[in-house]
C-alpha cells in the first residue's frame, strides 16, 4: 500500500503523537502493551484507558461524526493504529464492541439501532459480547440450536453459547439464533441483540490458560428482547455474521507487527540478560522473528490496500494475515521463553505472568478464535486455488 504522507496526513499523525504523547502517562505508561485482544489483565486500568480515549474521541475514528467518530480516511484510520501501536498502549477493554460490533452494526444495522447503539461504544458507555460459538457449533457455526420465537412483540430465547470474550462485562450481547427451524441450515438464522442483565440470562465465567476468565458460557432461559432488535433480515443473520466474522480475520491485525516488534524487543533484551544472545541458533531465530514481523507489516498493507479499492481479495488477504500471525506469535512465545531460560518457568504470586510468558499462552488460542487455522486453509484452497469442497453437512432443514 502506497502510504506517502501527504501534509495533511502528516498532519493528522502528528496530532495522533502529540496527544499519545501527553495522555499515555502516569498508571498507563507503567501498563504499557498490557492485555491482548481476548484477554482481561489489568481490566479496570485498560477501561479507565478506553475512557481517556473517548474523551478525545480517539476510539472507532473511521466512524461518521454522529456516532461519536471522526469520519477519518482509511489511510488516517491506519495511521492511527500504527502511532497507538507503536506507542505500545494498552490494548482497549471494548475492543468487542468497537472492532467487531459496531462495524457490523454499521454495515447491516437499521438507522435506529445505529443511533440507539453507536454514540455508546464510542463513549464507553456500554460493552458488548459476540454470542456466536455453542458447544458443537464452532467451526460449523450453521449447525447452532439457540433459539428465538417471536411472542408479540418480544423474541423469547432459549439455548446455550459459550467462549464469549468479555461476557462477564457485557452490557448486551450480539447472539446468532435459529429463528426458522424448518429453513436450510443457514436460511433460518437471525441475530438478534440482547440485553445481558435480566433473569433469562445467565453467564458463568470460565478459566483460561492465563488465569483470567475472560470468556464464559451463557445460558438463555426464555431471555427477551424486543421483536425490532435483529441486525439484518430476520432469518438473513448469516451473512451478516460472516461480515462479523471477516472483521475479526482481517482488520483488527493492521498494526500486529508494532505489537510483536515489541515483543521481539523485550525478548531480545531478555536473551542478553541471559547470556543466550551468545547462541548462533538464538540469534537466528531472533533474525527469523524479525523478519517475520516484516511480513505482518507487508500483509498488514496489502489487506488495506485490497480494503481501500474494494478489488475483492480482502477475505482471502484476511485468512492469509491471521494464518500468518497466529502462527508466528506462537513462535515468539516458544522462542520468548528459550529466550528467558529457566526463569521462563517461574512465576510471580497469584499467577502473576510477565508479558513474555503471557505472549506464550495467549498466543495459543490465536489460531482458534475468529475461524480456525485448518478452517482458513479450508477457505484458501476453495476460493482462492479453485480446490474441490470439502464434503459438508446436508444443507437441510436444520
Ligand atoms: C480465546 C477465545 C475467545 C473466543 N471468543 C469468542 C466469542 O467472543 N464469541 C464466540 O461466539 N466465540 C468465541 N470463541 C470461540 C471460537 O470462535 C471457536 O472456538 C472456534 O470457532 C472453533 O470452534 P470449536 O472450539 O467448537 O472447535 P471445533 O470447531 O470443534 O474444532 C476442533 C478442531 O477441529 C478442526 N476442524 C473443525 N472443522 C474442520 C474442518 N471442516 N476441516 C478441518 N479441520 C476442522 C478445527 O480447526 C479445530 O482444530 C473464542 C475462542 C477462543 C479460544
Amino acid at each position: 500500500m502506497d502510504l506517502a504522507l501527504t501534509p495533511p496526513l502528516r498532519e493528522f499523525q502528528d496530532e495522533v503523537r502529540t496527544w499519545l504523547a501527553e495522555h499515555l502517562v502516569g498508571e498507563f505508561r507503567r501498563h504499557r502493551g498490557v492485555g491482548f485482544s481476548f484477554d482481561d489483565h489489568a481490566w479496570d486500568l485498560r477501561l479507565a484507558w478506553d475512557r481517556e480515549l473517548a474523551a478525545g474521541r480517539w476510539l472507532c475514528i473511521g466512524w461518521p461524526e454522529e456516532y461519536g467518530g471522526r469520519g477519518a480516511s482509511v489511510d488516517e484510520q491506519l495511521l492511527f493504529q500504527l502511532e497507538y501501536a507503536r506507542a505500545d498502549a494498552p490494548y482497549r477493554a471494548t475492543s468487542q464492541g468497537q472492532d467487531l460490533f459496531g462495524p457490523t452494526l454499521l454495515a447491516f444495522g437499521s438507522p435506529e439501532q445505529k443511533r440507539r447503539f453507536l454514540p455508546k461504544i464510542t463513549a464507553v458507555q456500554e460493552l458488548w459480547g459476540q454470542g456466536f460459538s455453542e458447544p458443537g457449533s464452532g467451526s460449523d457455526l450453521a449447525s447452532l440450536r439457540t433459539r428465538a420465537l417471536l411472542d408479540g412483540d418480544e423474541w423469547v430465547i432459549d439455548g446455550q453459547k459459550i467462549w464469549t470474550s468479555g461476557g462477564v462485562y457485557a452490557d448486551w450481547l450480539y447472539v446468532l439464533c435459529r429463528t426458522n427451524p424448518a429453513a436450510p441450515r443457514h436460511k433460518g438464522i437471525s441475530m438478534l441483540l440482547v440485553p445481558a442483565d435480566q433473569p433469562g440470562v445467565d453467564v458463568r465465567p470460565i478459566r483460561n490458560i492465563m488465569g483470567t476468565s475472560e470468556f464464559c458460557e451463557i445460558f438463555f432461559n426464555g431471555a427477551r428482547t424486543a421483536a425490532d432488535m435483529v441486525v439484518g433480515e430476520v432469518d438473513g443473520g448469516w451473512s451478516v455474521a460472516m461480515g462479523a466474522l471477516g472483521t475479526e480475520r482481517g482488520t483488527t491485525l493492521l498494526a500486529e507487527h508494532l505489537r510483536f516488534q515489541h515483543e521481539i524487543d523485550e525478548m531480545t533484551t531478555a536473551a542478553r540478560e541471559t547470556g543466550q544472545h551468545r547462541s548462533a541458533m538464538m540469534r537466528a531465530e531472533l533474525a527469523h522473528a524479525w523478519a517475520l514481523a516484516r511480513i505482518i507489516e507487508w500483509n498488514g498493507r496489502r489487506l488495506m490496500s485490497t480494503l481501500k479499492h474494494d478489488d475483492g481479495n480482502a477475505a482471502a488477504q484476511a485468512s492469509i494475515s491471521k494464518v500468518f500471525a497466529s502462527t508466528t506469535h506462537r513462535r515468539i512465545g516458544e522462542l520468548a521463553m528459550q529466550a528467558k531460560g529457566a526463569a521462563s518457568e517461574l512465576v510471580g504470586a497469584d499467577y502473576d505472568l510477565d508479558r513474555l510468558q503471557q505472549v506464550l499462552l495467549a498466543s495459543r488460542a490465536e489460531s482458534i478464535y475468529g475461524g480456525t487455522t485448518q478452517i482458513q486453509l479450508n477457505l484458501l484452497a476453495e476460493r482462492t486455488l479453485g480446490l474441490p469442497r470439502e464434503p459438508r453437512p446436508k444443507d437441510g432443514p436444520a
